[in-house]
């Protein structure tokens, strides 16, 4: 059977002979082909067979031949961990938990999926099948526009996440894309309560894709996703409290987080990929050459400086 696999996770494969600046630490694995939801960023949903999700191509390869080569990779450091995306078809969940099976029969690596199910059930067969992490992408965080972009109840599927949490403590992630419109309160909001529940979240930047209904929006403004993942790495490690919100908006980083970046040794995780441990997700939201919103490498001093002070700009 032949499956989807990043471009940069065919590369690090040796499936092309393509130059690469940063190879992912992840191996990025697509299952299915027809979408039945129709996300208003994706250029996937409605059915549309489309070969891309986000920027990124996913060229098809043999099963075998894959989890093969994850085995090698993982025993030369090379790859720490398999992640599943999946397109949501009839099937999905009964496929996904054969190929999980099939990579652990092969290599303890750590396995993610993500997946839009809304079923305790369906989390806990994927469980059972040997995932370690299972992802239930939000993606939007706002109430008045998930509706609209993901064509889905709000109420249903952020109390789903939270159960989801709940009963799977720390081994649930999330998705959530910057600059669907929604206001930095709403990211705010929905930290906290993904703090409180132990799930990881996955920052993205919005990427617009052609052939999607969002095709013509803009990707967010740097700064604003600096001050995002500053915001984001605030809540995690406690210090919600230093963050002042007026009208939807973050509209001051109290004085004292000169103070907390001051005391943390190591500020590089602010500005890398955030989700499950060892996700890179190289060129992911941008182009080679460009500045990444999310490092997919310890960033230099001098790139972490630039980065804190776009965020506090
Ligand atoms: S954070 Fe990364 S590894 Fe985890 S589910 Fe999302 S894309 Fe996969």
């Amino acid at each position: 059977m032949k499956i989807g696999v990043s471009y940069g996770t065919a590369t690090l494969m040796g499936f092309n002979n393509s130059k690469c600046d940063c190879f992912p630490t992840t191996a990025y694995l697509i299952t299915g082909k027809k979408c039945q939801n129709s996300c208003a960023f994706c250029s996937r949903g409605s059915g549309k067979a489309e070969t891309k999700l986000s920027r990124i191509s996913w060229p098809e390869y043999e099963f075998n031949e894959i989890s093969d080569r994850i085995k090698s990779l993982y025993k030369e450091h090379k790859l720490k961990r398999v992640c599943f995306q999946t397109v949501c078809e009839k099937d999905t969940v009964n496929n996904l938990k054969e190929l999980i099976k099939e990579i652990k029969s092969k290599s303890p690596i750590q396995v993610s999926c993500s997946i839009g199910t809304i079923s305790i059930n369906d989390l806990q067969e994927i469980f059972d099948s040997g995932a370690d992490r299972i992802s239930i992408p939000m993606d939007c965080v706002s109430e008045t526009l998930f509706e609209k972009i993901k064509k889905k109840s709000f109420k249903k599927h952020i109390e789903f996440l939270e159960k989801a949490g709940n009963t799977f403590k720390g081994k649930i992630t999330t998705h959530l894309i910057v600059g669907l419109g929604e206001n930095d309160e709403e990211i705010f909001d929905f930290l906290l309560k993904m703090k409180k529940c132990e799930i990881e979240v996955g920052l993205f930047a919005f990427t617009p894709i052609p052939h999607s209904e969002m095709a013509h929006y803009k990707s967010p403004d740097l700064k604003r996703y600096r001050k995002i993942q500053l915001v984001h790495w605030l809540i995690k490690n406690g210090y919600s409290n230093i963050l002042d919100i007026k009208e939807g908006k973050i509209s001051q980083i109290k004085n004292n987080i000169y103070n907390i970046l001051e005391k943390t040794k190591d500020k590089t995780e602010i500005f890398m990929t955030t989700g499950c441990k060892e996700c890179n997700r190289p060129y992911y939201n941008e182009r080679p050459g460009q500045i990444p919103y999310n490092y997919p490498y310890k960033p230099t001093e001098e790139e972490i400086q630039k980065a804190i002070e776009e965020a506090l700009s």
